[in-house]
C-alpha cells in the first residue's frame, strides 16, 4: 500500500481531511494516529501515527469488512465484533463500513462508555424485504446502518449524539434509534 492509498481510506474514513499528495505529513500523522486508536480490535501495534505494516494491514481488513462475507467473528474496534451486525436471517453473512464502526465508537464515547447493543446491522436483500416497513435500499442491505439501544438514554438522545459524532442518516424509532453512514443527511421519526 503505498501513501497515497493509505491517504484516500484514511479519507474515506472521514479521519484525513488533507490532499492525497503521497506525502506523510502531521495531518496523516494525525489520522492514522486516529485509526490506530478507533480500530484498536484490528490493530494491535503502538499508537504512533505511523503507517507501518500493522497499520496498512488494519486499514486492508477494516474495508474489506464492508463487503458481504461469512461472519468470522473478527473484533472490528474495540467495543464491536462483526458477529453483532450478523443478518438475523441465520446466514451468517455480514458486511460492515468502516466509517458505520468508526461512528458507533465516536457515538459510544459520547455517550460516556455506555455499551451500544446493536439490535439489527447487516441484512440481506431478501432478509430485508421480509421487514414490515423497512425500505427497499435500506441501508443495512449494504452494511451502511445499525439499530442500536443504549441503556439509560431514549432513542431520541442517542439521536442526537448520533448527530454530534457525524451520523449521516438518523432515524428515531419508539424502541430504538437508526444510524447510518450513507454519505449525505437525512432525519426521520419512525
Ligand atoms: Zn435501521
Amino acid at each position: 500500500m503505498n501513501m497515497n492509498e493509505i491517504q484516500e481510506k484514511l479519507r474515506c474514513l472521514g479521519l484525513y481531511t488533507g490532499a492525497i499528495d503521497d506525502t506523510f505529513g502531521p495531518l496523516t500523522k494525525n489520522a492514522t494516529g486516529k485509526f490506530q486508536t478507533e480500530f484498536s480490535g484490528l490493530y494491535t501495534g503502538k499508537i504512533d501515527g505511523i503507517p507501518g505494516p500493522l497499520t496498512q494491514a488494519a486499514l486492508t481488513k477494516a474495508f474489506a469488512a464492508a463487503a458481504v462475507h461469512k461472519s468470522t467473528g473478527a473484533q472490528l474496534s474495540e467495543h464491536f465484533n462483526e458477529n453483532e451486525f450478523v443478518c438475523h436471517d441465520g446466514s451468517g453473512l455480514v458486511a460492515v463500513d468502516p466509517r458505520l464502526v468508526l461512528k458507533l465508537e465516536l457515538l459510544r464515547e459520547a455517550l460516556g462508555s455506555k455499551p451500544i447493543t446493536v439490535t439489527s446491522g447487516y441484512r440481506t436483500p431478501a432478509y430485508n424485504a421480509t421487514l414490515p416497513g423497512a425500505a427497499r435500499d435500506s441501508q443495512h442491505t449494504v452494511g451502511k446502518a445499525a439499530d442500536v439501544v443504549v441503556p439509560g438514554y431514549t432513542p431520541a438522545q442517542v439521536a442526537a449524539k448520533a448527530a454530534q459524532v457525524g451520523f449521516d442518516g438518523i432515524g428515531v424509532y419508539q424502541g430504538f434509534t437508526h444510524c447510518d453512514t450513507r454519505g449525505y443527511s437525512a432525519r426521520w421519526n419512525g
